[in-house]
């Protein structure tokens, strides 16, 4: 565990999420949509190392594929993390972030949000702070609808922006291949395409699919299959139509079950069993020749790893 001397360099290793359901409920007066989703983490990680710097200061470097994509450092939201945390509980503090990226970067699996927890979590111990776990999640909703999640890792239901959250024990693990794609898809983009599709007064209250729960509960990838569901897929599609060969070259490979992640364009395909899960990426590499394919396990948790200094 690192951080164990007072200003001692912190290391934490974030997962990335993908959303086993996305129900997406009408836009409400504040732009945001009510969703109802269930949330769970993979074994796709990135690393970010706090290290102590003067007062007031805070630098941020970013490492890593699709490192390029990810936009000035103070736009940055691990920086925007650790600036809100310093203002609020450490004004005379600083912090210089290193971020190692293996989250796909605009890929619908909230990478940029999971480098927020991981800066609030690392500054936290850093400055020796201690806060309690509530005052961070508050902290990560300011930030943005994921931030929350991406605190506690896991698996969760969340509701409200995705931001009220309940915590789900899962005692199986569920073998995930993913299909990441080389260009970025923008959130707020196909949340507008949603909108377009489905004007506000036909959505229905979002409500997390029957039987979902009991699948993970039961650990039964082939009934968790049936039970997937993801409304941005279909605005997803309509701003990226090649994603719909990605999902086919899924199925024709055999998964069990196949969906966009999140808002996209990383695809997301589930296997019967750690086996199937490599037969399930060779197929796919054969398929879908030059992509990035990742063989993943779910639900993945925050971990603090060694750091040593320098
Ligand atoms: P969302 O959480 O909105 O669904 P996403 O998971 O699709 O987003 P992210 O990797 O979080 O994708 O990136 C979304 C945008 O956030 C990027 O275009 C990038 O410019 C910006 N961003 C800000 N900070 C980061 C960060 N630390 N890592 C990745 N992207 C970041």
């Amino acid at each position: 565990m690192t951080g164990t001397q007072p200003g001692d360099p912190v290391r934490v290793r974030v997962p990335g999420k993908i959303n086993l359901a996305l129900c997406v409920g009408p836009r409400r007066e504040d732009g945001f949509h009510d969703l109802a989703t269930v949330f769970q983490s993979v074994s796709l990680f990135d690393e970010l190392t706090a290290t102590a710097a003067p007062a007031g200061v805070v630098t941020v470097t970013v490492e890593g594929p699709g490192a390029d994509l990810v936009g000035a450092p103070e736009d940055n939201l691990a920086v925007r993390a650790a600036r809100l945390l310093g203002e609020t509980y450490a004004p005379r503090r600083g912090v210089d972030l290193a971020i190692a990226k293996g989250i796909p970067v605009a890929g619908g699996m909230a990478g940029g949000s999971a480098d927020a927890a991981a800066a609030l979590l690392a500054c936290d111990r850093l400055w020796g702070l201690g806060l309690p776990r509530e005052a961070l999640l508050e902290l990560g909703a300011v930030l943005g609808s994921d931030v929350p999640f991406t605190l506690l890792g896991g698996t969760a239901v969340g509701h409200g922006r995705g931001e009220r959250l309940t915590g789900v024990r899962v005692d199986h693990v569920f073998h995930w291949v993913l299909v990441t794609s080389g260009e970025g898809l923008s959130t707020p983009a196909v949340f507008r395409r949603f909108d377009r599709l489905h004007p506000p007064a036909s959505v229905p209250a979002p409500v997390v699919p029957d039987g979902l729960l009991a699948a993970l509960a039961g650990g039964d990838p082939v009934a968790l299959a049936r039970t997937l569901r993801n409304d941005l897929a279909e605005p997803a599609l309509e701003l990226r139509p090649d994603l719909a060969a990605t999902l086919a070259a899924g199925e024709e490979a055999g998964a069990v079950g196949r969906m966009v992640s999140g808002s996209g364009p990383t695809c997301a395909f589930l296997a019967r069993d750690a086996v199937h899960a490599t037969v399930l990426a060779t197929a796919l590499r054969v398929g879908l020749p030059g992509r990035d394919i990742h063989v993943v396990t779910a639900p993945a948790s925050i971990g603090f790893p060694h750091a040593g200094r320098g």
